[in-house]
C-alpha cells in the first residue's frame, strides 16, 4: 500500500495547475510498480496493457536492469563524450553484435535517433552518392509517427502534432503506407532514404501488406537509396522477432532504436546501422551530452543482455498468439477489427459501441491500464513478462468493459 498525503483527484489537480497540459491522462495516478502491475497512490493495483509505449518491453523495474543502473551509479554517472568511458564501448559493441549491425549513434530520446538518422542520410547523400547540394529528399509515409521535433512534425499529417509548427523542414515526400508502387514513384535522383515505420504505432498498429517491405528492400538497392526503419515502437522482442522487419527476411540500412533500449529507466536511443553510412559522421558533426552516457550504456548493455537470451522474443511471439485469439473472438462483439503481431494490437471499437477513451476508463476501473490512440481504437501492448492467466485476466475485463 502506498502511503499517500493527497488522493488521487489532488494530485490529479496539481498536474493541471502546474503542468502544460499537452497530454490527457487517464485519472489514474501510479505510485509504486513491479512487473507487469503498477500501484496508484490509493493503493489499487492495476494490469499495465500498454508498457509506456513498449518502453516497458521487460515490465517495470526487470531486477537485472536495476541492478545494472545502481551499480553504475555507484561509480560514474557522466564524462560527457569529450573523454572516453569504460561502458560506451561494450555497448556499442554488444548492440551491433545482437542488431547484426556495424556501428551505433548513441542518443538519448527516439525523436533525437529520427532526427540523427535524418541528418546521416542527408550527409550521406551529398557526400557519397553525389546528390546536389541541398536538395536531398527522404520519403515517408502517410500517418506516420516518428517523434516531436520540429522537423519530425514536419512531414506528419496528424494535426494534432502538425499544426502551427511551421515554418516547416523541406525535402520529404509523403506516400500512403505499404504502397510499394507509390514509393517507385516518388524514387528520383535526388532521393537518399525512405524512412518508415516497420509496423505503425501511433497509427493503430497498422502492420504493412505482406511482401511490402522486401520490395521496399529491392527498389531501394537498386537506386541506392537508404532504407531506415523506424523500429523505436515495433522493435526490441516486442512482435515476436529482435525487429519487426525480421518477420519479412529484411534488413534494413539504419535501424532507429529507442523506448525499450532503456529499459523503462532511462532515455538511451540509437542509430545502428552501415559503417560507411554512420561513418560520415566525423568529429564535431553531430553529438549530445548525454548519449552514451555511462548509465545509459550500463542499462542498454543489461538490455541487450536480457534479448541477447531470445526469451522475451519467445514470449511475445507463443503469449502473442493467445493474445490474438482471444482478440479475433471479440470481433462482431464490440470490435471491428485487429491488427498487429506478437504482444502487440491495434484494437478498433465498434462505432456502434463506445470511443476508445470510454472503454480504457471502464478498463480502469476493472484493474487494467490501457489506453486510446486516436477516437476509437485502443493500443494494446503488454509487458512481455506477462503471464498467460494476466492476458486472460484482462481480455474477460474488456469484454466487461465494452459491455458495461
Ligand atoms: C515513440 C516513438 C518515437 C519517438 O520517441 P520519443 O522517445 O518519444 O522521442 C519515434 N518513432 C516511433 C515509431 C515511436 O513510437
Amino acid at each position: 500500500m502506498a502511503s499517500t498525503e493527497l488522493d488521487t483527484a489532488s494530485f490529479i489537480k496539481l498536474d493541471e495547475a502546474w503542468g502544460a497540459h499537452n497530454y490527457h491522462p487517464l485519472p489514474v495516478v501510479i505510485a509504486e510498480a513491479e512487473g507487469a502491475w503498477v500501484t496508484d497512490v490509493e493503493g489499487n493495483r492495476y494490469l499495465d496493457f500498454l508498457s509506456g509505449y513498449s518502453a516497458l518491453n521487460f515490465g517495470h523495474r526487470h531486477p537485472a536492469l536495476i541492478a545494472a543502473a545502481r551499480e553504475q551509479l555507484d561509480r560514474l554517472t557522466l564524462t560527457s563524450r569529450a573523454f572516453h568511458n569504460d561502458q560506451f564501448g561494450a555497448f556499442c559493441q554488444e548492440l551491433a553484435e545482437l542488431t547484426g549491425t556495424e556501428m551505433v549513434l548513441t542518443m538519448n530520446t527516439g525523436a533525437e535517433a529520427v532526427e540523427s538518422a535524418i541528418k546521416v542520410a542527408r550527409k550521406w547523400a551529398y557526400e557519397v552518392k553525389g546528390v546536389a547540394f541541398d536538395s536531398a529528399e527522404i520519403i515517408v509515409a502517410a500517418g506516420n509517427f516518428h517523434g516531436r521535433t520540429t522537423t519530425i512534425v514536419s512531414f506528419s499529417d496528424d494535426p494534432a502534432a502538425h499544426d502551427n509548427y511551421g515554418p516547416f523542414t523541406p525535402g520529404f515526400i509523403t506516400v500512403p503506407y505499404g504502397d510499394a508502387q507509390a514509393i517507385r514513384d516518388a524514387i528520383g535522383p535526388n532521393t537518399a532514404a525512405v524512412l518508415m515505420e516497420s509496423i505503425q504505432g501511433e497509427s493503430g498498429v497498422i502492420v504493412p501488406p505482406e511482401g511490402f517491405f522486401a520490395e521496399v528492400r529491392k527498389m531501394c538497392t537498386d537506386n541506392n537509396v537508404l532504407l531506415v526503419a523506424d523500429e523505436i515502437q515495433s522493435g526490441l522482442a516486442r512482435t515476436g522477432k529482435l525487429f519487426a522487419l525480421d518477420h519479412d527476411n529484411v534488413r534494413a540500412d539504419l535501424y532507429t532504436l529507442g523506448k525499450a533500449l532503456g529499459g523503462g529507466i532511462i532515455p538511451v536511443s540509437a542509430v545502428v546501422g552501415r559503417a560507411d553510412v554512420l561513418g560520415v559522421l566525423k568529429p564535431g558533426q553531430h553529438g549530445s551530452t548525454f548519449g552514451g552516457y555511462p548509465v545509459a550504456c550500463a542499462v542498454g548493455r543489461a538490455v541487450v543482455a536480457l534479448l541477447q537470451t531470445g526469451e522475451f522474443q519467445e514470449r511475445s511471439e507463443e503469449l502473442g498468439k493467445h493474445l490474438h485469439s482471444r482478440l479475433d473472438d471479440l470481433i462482431g462483439h464490440g470490435i471491428s477489427a485487429v491488427r498487429g503481431r506478437g504482444l502487440w494490437a491495434g484494437v478498433d471499437i465498434d462505432p456502434a459501441a463506445k470511443t476508445g477513451r470510454e472503454v480504457s476508463m471502464a478498463l480502469r476501473d476493472r484493474g487494467v491500464l490501457c489506453k486510446e490512440t486516436h477516437e476509437r481504437t485502443l493500443r494494446i501492448a503488454p509487458p512481455l513478462v506477462i503471464t498467460r492467466e494476466e492476458i486472460d485476466h484482462a481480455i474477460d475485463s474488456l469484454v466487461e468493459a465494452l459491455e458495461a
